[in-house]
């Protein structure tokens, strides 16, 4: 899950309504503690990574990307991409290398 900034995105007059429609941080409690009740365990994504401009097939990174832009295609693989499922399957992919990561540590 990735660890928004919520507060720096409520600034942000445009986000502003979306976010607090979400409510995220609720969201985030509700899930934890499901989650725990079940034996999984909730993966925090740094807010830092770029799960929305990299892409998902060959890594580049779309430094060009704007908040409106939805729909994109790589220019280093040319694969079309759909904004949020590209982000939800790359921070699902760093989900997964972190808990590897902490298993073999
Ligand atoms: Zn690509």
């Amino acid at each position: 899950m990735e660890d928004l900034n919520v507060k720096g995105m409520i600034q942000n007059k445009k986000l502003a309504r979306s976010i607090a429609d979400v409510s995220w941080a609720t969201f985030v409690t509700y899930v934890t503690y499901k989650a725990a009740w079940d034996n999984k365990k909730v993966v925090p994504i740094d807010r830092f990574f770029a799960s929305s401009k990299q892409c998902n097939g060959c890594k580049e990174k779309n430094t060009l990307l704007s908040l409106s832009d939805r729909i994109w295609v790589c220019s280093n693989c040319g694969q079309e991409h759909d904004r949020d499922i590209n982000a939800a399957v790359n921070i699902k992919e760093e989900g997964i290398r972190i808990l590897r990561a902490s298993k073999s540590a």
